[in-house]
C-alpha cells in the first residue's frame, strides 16, 4: 500500500513537472478543479495523491527534523485564516491575467512548490496545509462535504495518539472528553499514514455523515 502511494505521487509529480515544462498549467488547473468535484464525493484524494506540493513536503519535513530545524509553533499572524483566500485570489488573477497585464507568463504554480518546500524547512507540514496553501483552501470547503472519508472505528480505538503523530494535516485527533481518536473529513487528505500506524486497525475510508461538524482547523501550539 505505502509503496503504491509513492509511486502515484511521483506518477503525478512527473506529470506536474511535464505539464509545466510544456507551458501547459491549464492542463493541470482543468485536473485541480476536477479534483475539486470528486472532493465532494471521494474527499481531498488531489492534496493527498497528486499535489506536487503534498509529495515534496513529506522528505522535506523529513530533513528538516533530522536538521533540527523545524518548530513545533504557528505563527500567530496566521491563525485568522484570511491568507490562504488572499493568495488564492493572487494567484487565480496571475495565472489567468499576467499574460494580458504584464505581458509574460508567471511560473505561480511553481512558485507555490518552492514556497512549500522552504516553509517546510522551518515549519510542520501542516501549517502549510491548513493556514498558507490557497489551493487547499478550495479543497477543504469541498473535502468537508465528502461523503467517504477515513473514519475511526471508535469502539476499536486506544487512543493511543500514534496516528495523531503522523497525520500531515493534524486532521485527526484524540478528544479528551472520550479518548477516541476522531478525523476531520474537512482537514483529512486521505493519504493513509494513520491507516498504517494504527494497532488495532481501527481507522477505514466509509460512508461519512452530512454535513460534517469538523470545519474547525486546530488551533493548538
Ligand atoms: S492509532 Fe488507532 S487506536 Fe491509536 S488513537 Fe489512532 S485510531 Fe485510536
Ligand atoms: S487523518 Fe489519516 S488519512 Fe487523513 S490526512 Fe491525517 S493521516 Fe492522512
Amino acid at each position: 500500500m505505502k509503496h503504491l502511494i509513492h509511486a502515484i505521487r511521483i506518477l503525478f509529480l512527473a506529470l506536474f513537472v511535464f505539464l509545466m515544462v510544456n507551458g501547459n498549467t491549464m492542463v493541470w488547473l482543468g485536473l485541480f478543479a476536477a479534483s475539486l468535484v470528486a472532493a465532494l464525493l471521494f474527499g481531498r484524494l488531489y492534496c493527498g495523491y497528486a499535489c506536487p506540493m503534498n509529495t515534496l513536503m513529506a522528505p522535506t519535513e523529513w530533513l528538516s527534523k533530522k536538521l533540527k530545524w523545524q518548530t513545533d509553533k504557528t505563527p500567530q499572524w496566521l491563525r485568522s485564516g484570511w491568507l490562504p483566500w488572499v493568495a488564492l485570489a493572487l494567484s487565480m488573477s496571475l495565472m489567468l491575467f499576467a499574460k494580458k497585464l504584464l505581458g509574460k507568463n508567471i511560473p505561480v504554480l511553481l512558485i507555490w512548490v518552492a514556497a512549500s518546500v522552504l516553509i517546510t524547512l522551518r515549519y510542520r507540514q501542516a501549517v502549510f496545509h491548513n493556514y498558507i496553501c490557497p489551493f487547499g483552501a478550495l479543497q477543504r470547503v469541498f473535502g468537508r462535504f465528502a461523503v467517504f472519508s477515513k473514519k475511526v472505528d471508535k469502539d476499536a480505538c486506544i487512543g493511543c495518539k500514534l496516528c495523531e503523530k503522523v497525520c500531515p494535516s493534524e486532521a485527526i485527533a484524540v478528544k479528551a472528553e472520550d479518548k477516541k481518536a476522531e478525523i476531520s473529513s474537512t482537514l483529512c487528505l486521505q493519504c493513509t499514514n494513520c491507516q498504517q500506524v494504527c494497532p488495532k486497525d481501527a481507522i477505514h475510508y466509509a460512508k461519512q455523515r452530512i454535513p460534517h461538524k469538523d470545519a474547525q482547523i486546530p488551533m493548538e501550539s
